[in-house]
């Protein structure tokens, strides 16, 4: 009969799941009598939630008073759970929008490249390639040696699949040219946003880049 009190509610289980495992198991318990189980019931629930303060301050009978002074506690949370489904859709379908607005672009734009233009090669797309006064290759080149930049982690693509035409000073694999790199473009970026090589930055690019 102790089993009963091995039912407990885990983190952010909701109280009705939570409720229907207990009468599950309790329907299995010989001998369980419904204000045995009323006491079980409460000491499965998490310390310190709402339902179990409200049963230590006023404990239940039986089983049956468990089930009316649960209900409203489930529709609450029933509604509570709707809601927060509908906020997380609707920041869902804000975001693409969100990255049009202008300013603060730094992050963002940070965040938008590692998010959707990185490709599995460790090769970005172009179209901040003109970001740089000059040629990503060209300040590799002019820098490498100065400890400035951090060795890029492996490439993630199949080998078998990579470019062969195009080799990465900065990965020194084929795959991506040095000018395509996303990793090379991030440190140069990162540095740019730290005050190093900013000799090299596009025209225009300062004002996105705000001083910190
Ligand atoms: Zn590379």
């Amino acid at each position: 009969m102790a089993a009963i009190f091995m039912v407990k509610q885990k983190v952010r289980e909701r109280l009705k799941t939570f409720y229907e495992c207990f009468r599950a198991e309790q329907v299995q318990i010989e001998g369980c009598t419904s204000k045995y189980a009323a006491v079980a019931f409460r000491e499965g629930l998490l310390p310190n939630s709402h339902m179990y303060n409200d049963l230590v301050r006023k404990p239940a009978k039986d089983m049956s008073e468990i089930q009316t002074r649960i209900e409203g506690e489930i529709s609450l949370e029933e509604i509570e759970a709707a809601h927060a489904t509908r906020s997380t859709s609707l920041i869902a379908s804000r975001a693409p929008d969100e990255s049009n607005i202008n300013g603060a672009e730094q992050n963002r734009s940070w965040n938008r490249n590692r998010r959707s233009e990185q490709t599995m090669d460790g090769r970005g797309l172009q179209e901040n390639q003109n970001k740089f006064t000059i040629s990503q290759s060209t300040i590799l080149r002019a820098h490498q040696n100065e400890g400035i930049f951090t060795k890029p982690p492996p490439l993630m693509s199949d080998p078998s699949r990579r470019d062969q035409s195009r080799f990465c000073e900065f990965h020194r694999e084929y795959s991506h040219t040095t000018n395509q790199c996303q990793n090379l473009r991030w440190q140069i970026e990162s540095l740019m946003a730290k005050g190093k090589l900013i000799q090299y930055r596009a025209l225009g690019e300062e004002e996105n880049n705000p001083a910190p």
